[in-house]
């Protein structure tokens, strides 16, 4: 069956209506799941292996069947494990069909028809009884319901119903425990994802500093989880104050209570400074001794022997609502609170014990400065990047002149506030959404009659919105939160185009220009998520790898994701190449853009993928990357822009050069940007 979606195409910004097969979000689903690096999760699986196999004993010990309920059974790999463990009987409960289906493939094609049954359901509507779903309740409970908070995908209400209705008392539950761990730091970067930091420029007539509204002081944010990869982050960015603490467990194998609570713990400063940060990851015990333990603990925290790369599970960063000065040795409190799916922190000094708790709500955040509902927090990052500040600062300089009358176009800038400084002599912000904030952030500035705010798609622009002045300067980062794809912001390109009548004949655009750029790369980790399995603990799960392939290639032509490459660290195989570019000075052509060519692998390595960026050509000589910022050194180690998604290309198999004479020792590619529809699709050949 078809069906016709809406949506704002995010590079032409048309409305559109897609036909799309009504399997496109499940395909989505599949080819973009974790189920791959799951089964790659080496420590992980080996761990729940052993957690099954000593809790199915235990069972047998008392001399009881092992009737196991494994919940959110995806692939059945634990089932499977359970059955193979010796357990008499599973029920496999998993609530996304398509993998209900891939479950009860895999487990026949292991021989487990007979002991476990796939039931296609959510744990919360299953049934026990003679007619039910389940004879009787389970006495071991198995589940991997987790995600990087622990609790964000729901495992609380799960195991709180699992107890009450699925199994019986004194169960089993392997894992026996999980814990939650948390340290205080204090890091300029990571602060500079939550706060505006002030901005200065240089003018002419003096230093000028953008100030944030007084509201974004103690806004605590918004409550979705910063889940990153720490082991990226290199500790000269942050400043430990504190011992790792305990923050709370759960055990899975009593009654769970999933309402809302706090937790609260003291912390004794090892160092004085600024909190600001809470670092979280967690831990789980597979049986009731904790000697099978599971850990996402960070690089300084345990022994690069325990290592193991995953990106299903990583860690969190909780930002505190205000900075907090502490002092060595001077106690503090830190409270936890959460709800059933998410936690947040708050830090107070060491007052009466009785009065701090009387402090402790548990309403879930909200934002009040409207900031954080604006900008993401690798926003936050870019905007308070100065580096990058001050190359558009320069670049407006060369391009602003007494008499400008300059438009700007882009999500959530501060191009507008730089440009008045800079001499514009009246400033347009044409903007989407968040005219709100922007009417706030303007008059903490002082700047609410001077930069004028226009409210309407540019196609709908009209000379009155501009009180008749033709545009001479026309400026963008460009930046749009509807971007997924670093292409994505060449919407500025079409939104241009759309404004043309309104700009002088000898206007200046900036960006002038854009490229984009590829190369081909060598992951370190990130390849595992996309690589087919093949067995896992010795199951045979290649139905999966199909189903996931088969996804993959759900549409004509394999689509390029987004990552944050620098949490995914990779060397470059070839040298970066420029393969198309898009002049803003005019407008967005009729045809489509399209170039072929090969780049030479100058390094031996596997060629995982191609990774594309844009770099924006501001004005003569000053250009900003959004990709990559340099290969740091002679083994082709890349660093990217921090603040920045890039698109990675996988390729569909790997070639692996060992040494440099034996292979091909070229990729060809060719690509093409669809003028009409805004993508950019892509072949690449081995
Ligand atoms: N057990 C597998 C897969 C874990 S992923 C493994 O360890 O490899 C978690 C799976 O649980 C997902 O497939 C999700 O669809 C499913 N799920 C989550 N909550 C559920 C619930 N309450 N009932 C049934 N399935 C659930």
């Amino acid at each position: 069956m078809k069906t016709f979606c809406g949506r704002a195409n995010p590079t032409t910004g048309a409305m559109e209506w897609l036909e799309e097969d009504e399997n496109y979000d499940y395909h989505q689903e599949i080819a973009r799941s974790r189920y791959a690096d799951m089964l790659h999760d080496k420590d992980r699986n080996v761990k729940y292996y052993q957690g099954i196999r000593a809790a199915v004993s235990r069972v047998k010990e008392r001399g009881e069947k092992a009737i196991v309920l494994d919940i959110g059974t995806g692939t059945g790999l634990l089932s499977m494990m359970a059955a193979s463990a010796g357990a008499d009987f599973c029920y496999a409960v998993e609530v996304f069909k398509p993998m209900a289906n891939a479950a009860v493939k895999i487990v026949e094609k292991n021989g487990f028809r007979d002991k476990i049954k796939v039931i296609n359901k959510h744990s919360t509507e299953v049934t026990v009884g003679p007619d039910g779903d389940m004879q009787c309740r389970a006495n071991i409970l198995v589940t991997e319901l987790f995600d990087t908070e622990l609790i964000g995908e729901g495992a609380l209400p799960t195991y709180e119903h699992a107890h009450k209705y699925l199994v019986q008392e004194g169960c089993e539950a392997v894992p026996h425990r999980a814990t939650v761990y948390v340290q205080l730091v204090e890091s300029k970067r990571m602060w500079s994802w939550n706060k505006l930091f002030p901005v200065h420029v240089e003018a002419e007539d003096g230093e000028k500093v953008i100030v944030s509204p007084s509201e974004m002081e103690n806004c605590p944010g918004v409550p979705s989880v910063c889940d990153i990869q720490l082991n990226q982050m290199p500790s000269s960015d942050f400043t430990i104050l504190s011992d790792v603490v305990t923050m709370f467990s759960v055990d899975f194998s009593k009654p769970v209570r999933s309402a809302s609570t706090y937790y609260r713990v003291q912390l004794e400063p090892v160092k004085s400074g600024k909190a600001q940060i809470v670092l979280s990851w967690w831990d789980i015990d597979m049986d009731p001794s904790g000697t099978i333990n599971c850990t996402m603990a960070p690089y300084w925290v345990k022994s690069t022997s325990a290592f193991q790369w995953r990106d299903h599970w990583m860690q969190c960063v909780y930002f505190l609502p205000n900075e907090e000065p502490v002092l060595q040795g001077e106690k503090v409190y830190l409270t936890a609170c959460r709800d059933e799916y998410s936690l947040w922190y708050k830090l107070q000094k060491a007052r009466g014990e009785e009065e701090n708790k009387a402090d402790v709500r548990v309403e879930s955040p909200v934002c009040r400065c409207q900031a954080h509902l604006l900008w993401n927090r690798p926003r936050f990052g870019e905007l308070n990047d100065r580096n990058r500040t001050r190359q558009y600062i320069k670049s407006l300089m060369k391009v602003l002149k007494t008499d400008s009358v300059c438009l700007s176009i882009s999500d959530g800038s501060l191009l507008p506030v730089l440009a008045h400084y800079l001499g514009a002599k009246q400033v347009k912000y044409y903007l989407q959404y968040a005219a709100f904030f922007f009417f706030q952030f303007f008059k903490a500035n002082h700047l609410e009659d001077k930069i004028k705010i226009i409210e309407a798609r540019p196609e709908l622009l009209t000379s009155s919105h501009l009180e008749d002045k033709k545009i001479s300067v026309l400026v963008g980062e460009p930046f749009f939160t509807t971007s997924l794809l670093p292409w994505h912001n060449l919407y500025f390109w079409y939104a241009r185009t759309a404004v043309t009548s309104h700009l002088t004949s000898s206007v200046t655009v900036l960006p002038q220009s854009a490229s984009l750029h590829m190369m081909i790369v060598e992951f370190q980790d990130l390849w595992r998520i996309r690589s087919p399995c093949g067995t896992c603990e010795g199951f045979d799960v290649q139905t999966m790898d199909d189903m996931i392939k088969n996804s993959l290639n759900f549409r004509e032509s394999k689509e390029a994701e987004p990552h944050p490459l620098w949490e995914y660290p990779c060397k470059s195989l070839s040298d970066p190449r420029e393969v198309l570019t898009f002049d803003f000075r005019k407008t967005v052509p009729q045809h489509c853009l399209s170039t072929e060519g090969s780049v030479n692998l100058s390094r031996k390595g596997k060629s995982h993928g191609a990774v594309l960026w844009m770099e924006y050509h501001l004005a003569a000589d000053i250009s900003v990357s959004t990709g990559l910022m340099q290969i740091s050194n002679e083994k082709g180690n890349c660093e990217w822009n921090p603040h920045c998604k890039q698109a990675v290309y996988f390729f569909s198999s790997v070639i692996e050069s060992e040494t440099l004479s034996d292979l091909p020792s070229a990729v060809t590619y060719a690509i093409n940007f669809n003028t009409k529809t805004g993508e950019i699709a892509m072949d690449f050949k081995l």
